[in-house]
């Protein structure tokens, strides 16, 4: 997707605050936190949203969570918040899906 900022940041073209990559994803920081600690957990593959995911799809989702879960523990969160927005309506500005990681109150 030529114009989509996700896959330009996937792809090193934008720089970001890169966490962890590996070949489902990358998780970098968001540009401007609504938490303490607030990381996006992006998959390589151009999906807009939740509302486009097939049955194709559903193992990557799962192992988005859990390198989310992973991100947590190497952050040392005791707690933290895990969020799709979907779609426009959902608060969705970017289209490329991504999971948020929210964290660090205490
Ligand atoms: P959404 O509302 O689509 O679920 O969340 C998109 C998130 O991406 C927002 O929290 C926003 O701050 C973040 N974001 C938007 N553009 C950029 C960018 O160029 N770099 C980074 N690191 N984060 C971005
Ligand atoms: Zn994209």
């Amino acid at each position: 997707m030529i114009d989509c900022i996700f896959c330009k940041i996937v792809k090193k073209d934008v720089p970001s605050e890169i966490l962890r990559e590996n070949e489902d994803a990358v998780i970098f920081k968001d540009i401007r936190p609504s938490a303490p600690i607030h990381y996006l957990i992006v998959p390589k593959k151009h999906i807009v949203s939740v509302k486009e995911v097939t049955r194709e799809d559903e193992a990557l989702l799962g192992r988005l969570v859990h390198m989310a879960k992973e991100a947590a523990d190497t952050l040392s969160l005791t707690g933290y918040k895990l969020v799709f927005n979907v779609g426009k309506d959902g608060g969705q500005i970017i289209d490329h899906l991504h999971l948020h990681l929210l964290g660090g109150w205490k």
